[in-house]
């Protein structure tokens, strides 16, 4: 995702409005991104304040993700800003990120902010019930016959608790 700069150089004061749209294909950088649904898009603008180039923006993509307790798909859309100062390089001090030539790749910055605004949880729905850890049914479909609570150690040792006191 290349921005060109060359418009604004030597132009003290000078702003240029940013709009780019860019398709992600390949989603497998991203954790959890099934697919990019809609291409990311990134609005805003370019500031030249004495050759370091200020760039504001807001940037938004939509993504298909998965539910964490029955995997069925969740679309989800992503928003993020996207706020750095470029500076030639040789110019570049400790709030600049560098650039060379006439273009900036912001595709770093757009990776960094959509892995920022995924959702550390996802769910399809309030109170979604998951799969069966036995058979794999979704139960949000209906109950199965499984003991579910056989696979557990927790409840296992709980009931062994239970049998020593029947045995008694
Ligand atoms: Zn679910
Ligand atoms: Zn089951």
């Amino acid at each position: 995702m290349l921005l060109e700069m060359a418009s604004l150089f030597n132009r003290n004061g000078a702003v240029m409005a940013v709009e780019l749209e860019e398709q992600i294909k390949e989603p497998s950088d991203y954790p959890d991104v099934v697919e990019f649904v809609e291409p990311v898009k990134i609005e805003g603008t370019l500031k030249n304040e004495n050759e370091i180039f200020v760039l504001e923006a807001k940037a938004g993509t939509e993504v298909m993700l998965r539910c964490d307790r029955c995997l069925a798909p969740v679309r989800k859309e992503l928003c993020f800003e996207i706020k750095e100062r470029f500076a030639h390089a040789g110019r570049e001090n400790e709030e600049t990120e560098t650039f060379s030539g006439d273009q900036i790749d912001l595709a770093d910055f757009v990776k960094r902010g959509i892995i920022g605004a995924l959702p550390m949880k996802v769910i399809c729905r309030e109170g979604c019930k998951g799969l069966c850890p036995v058979c794999g049914k979704d139960l949000n479909e209906g109950d199965c016959d499984c003991d579910t609570t056989y696979i557990d150690p927790r409840f296992e040792s709980l009931r062994a608790l239970f049998n020593d006191d029947e045995e008694v």
